[in-house]
C-alpha cells in the first residue's frame, strides 16, 4: 500500500539522514533542533566525535589569537568593544608588537596566527598587507588567519595576495530580521554574505558562524543558519554562546547555554564532517571545562590568547572572559594537560582544512 500522507520523520531518522550527507528540509532540521534532550545530546556528541576522529584523529589544532586592536567603527549591539562604549580603554598593537607575539607563539609551538580586531580604519589595507607579509616571511611554515570584519573585495584580494590563508567572518545569523535585531541599520546580512562568498572565491579557508542564544534567536533562525552553512560550505565554523556585556544594549539579556552550544557543535560536525570547528573561549567562559566538552562534542580547534598581557583585559567582547590574567605559555600548558586528560593531543601543525592539506602536498 502506498502512503498517502507524508509522516514527519522521526528524530533518529533525521540524524541518520544527516550522517549520510543528505539534505534535510526545514521540518527535519526542526525535529533535530527542537528534539534536544540530555541523552540525545550525549549520543550526538559521540557520533560527531567518531566522525571527527575518522578525519582528523585525536589531534587538536591550536591557533595563537592576537587581538591587535580594540578600536571599532561598528556598533553591534552585543559586542563589548562597540563604538558607543565609551568606557573601553582603546589600544592598538604596533607591527613590531604583533611580530613579537608571533615569535613568542612560534616558540610555544603555534603554527597559525589569528589576527583579530575591531574594524579599525588606522589599519589600512597597506598596513595589514605589510603585517601579513612580514609574518609569512619570518614564519614561512605558519598560516595567517585574519578576522577583521567586512572589507571591500579588493582589500580581501590584497590580503590573500600578501599571503593570508584563512579569514574568519561569522555570519552571526542567516535571518535578515534577526540580523537587524543584532546590528545597527548600516550593517546588513546581505553585505556580510557578499563578503563571505568573496572570501571563498578568493581561496581563503573561510569561517562563518554564529553565537548561540543571541537575543531574538529561535529554532527558525537556527534552521536558517544550518541551511546557510550547508550552502556556503565554509572550511571553519565559529560557534560560541552569546554572553552579555555590561556596557552594551544587551546587558540584561540571558547568555546562551553550554548544552545548546554543544548540541549545535555536534550538529555542525555531522553537517560538515571536515570542518575546522573551534571550541571557543566563550564556551570556556560560560562553564568550567566548556572547551573540553566542546572537543568531546565534535570540535577540533582551540584558540588560546597570544595578545600581550597588558592589553588582554581591554579586549572584552563579553563579561568574565577567561585567561585574561594568564600568560600565553601558562594557558597553553593548561590546555595541553586538559586535552590530554580527555584523550586528545594538542599538535604543532598549521592545522589546515583537510582538503587544503592535500592541495599543499
Ligand atoms: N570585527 C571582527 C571580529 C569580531 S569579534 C568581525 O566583525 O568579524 C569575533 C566574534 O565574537 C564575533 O563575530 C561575535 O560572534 C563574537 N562576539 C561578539 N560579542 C560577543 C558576545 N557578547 N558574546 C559572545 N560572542 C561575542
Amino acid at each position: 500500500m502506498e502512503k498517502k500522507t507524508t509522516e514527519p520523520m522521526c528524530y533518529e531518522a533525521c540524524v541518520r539522514k544527516l550522517e549520510q550527507g543528505e539534505r534535510l528540509d526545514r521540518e527535519q532540521w526542526r525535529t533535530l533542533i527542537d528534539g534536544y534532550s540530555q541523552p540525545r545530546a550525549a549520543d550526538l556528541a559521540r557520533r560527531a566525535g567518531v566522525l571527527r576522529d575518522r578525519i582528523y584523529g585525536k589531534k587538536v589544532f591550536v591557533r595563537g589569537l592576537i587581538e591587535f586592536t580594540n578600536y571599532c567603527r561598528n556598533d553591534c549591539y552585543y559586542c563589548g568593544i562597540r563604538r558607543s562604549n565609551r568606557k573601553v580603554c582603546r589600544y592598538r598593537l604596533t607591527e613590531g608588537e604583533i611580530l613579537s607575539c608571533c615569535r613568542a607563539g612560534y616558540a610555544l609551538g603555534f603554527r597559525t596566527f589569528v589576527l583579530q580586531g575591531g574594524e579599525d580604519s588606522y589599519f589600512t589595507d597597506e598596513r595589514i598587507v605589510s603585517i601579513v607579509q612580514k609574518i609569512r616571511e619570518e614564519f614561512p611554515e605558519c598560516a595567517v588567519t585574519l578576522s577583521i570584519g567586512e572589507k571591500k573585495k579588493e582589500s580581501y584580494a590584497a590580503f590573500r595576495e600578501a599571503g593570508a590563508d584563512r579569514y574568519l567572518l561569522r555570519h552571526e545569523t542567516a535571518d535578515a530580521d534577526h540580523y537587524r535585531q543584532l546590528h545597527p541599520p548600516e550593517l546588513t546580512l546581505e553585505n556580510r554574505i557578499t563578503c563571505l562568498r568573496e572570501l571563498k572565491r578568493l581561496g581563503f579557508q573561510t569561517g562563518a558562524g554564529f553565537m548561540v542564544g543571541s537575543p531574538g534567536q529561535t529554532t527558525e533562525t537556527l534552521i536558517d543558519d544550518m541551511q546557510f552553512l550547508e550552502e556556503l560550505q565554509p572550511e571553519m565554523v565559529g560557534i560560541g554562546p552569546f554572553i552579555p556585556h555590561h556596557d552594551t544594549p544587551f546587558r540584561e539579556q540571558a547568555a546562551g547555554t553550554l548544552e545548546q552550544t554543544l548540541y549545535l557543535l555536534s550538529l555542525v560536525r555531522l553537517l560538515l564532517p571536515q570542518v575546522l570547528l573551534p571550541a571557543t573561549t566563550a564556551l570556556g567562559t560560560i562553564a568550567p571545562g566548556g572547551r573540553e566538552a566542546g572537543i568531546l562534542a565534535g570540535a577540533n580547534v582551540v584558540m588560546p590568547n597570544l595578545s600581550p598581557e597588558n592589553v588582554r583585559e581591554k579586549y572584552l567582547l563579553y563579561d568574565n572572559k577567561i585567561c585574561t590574567g594568564k600568560e600565553a605559555a601558562e594557558c597553553l600548558e593548561d590546555l595541553k594537560a586538559s586535552m590530554a586528560a580527555i584523550g586528545y593531543q594538542v599538535v604543532i601543525d598549521r592545522g589546515d582544512h583537510i582538503s587544503y592539506q592535500k592541495e599543499r602536498k
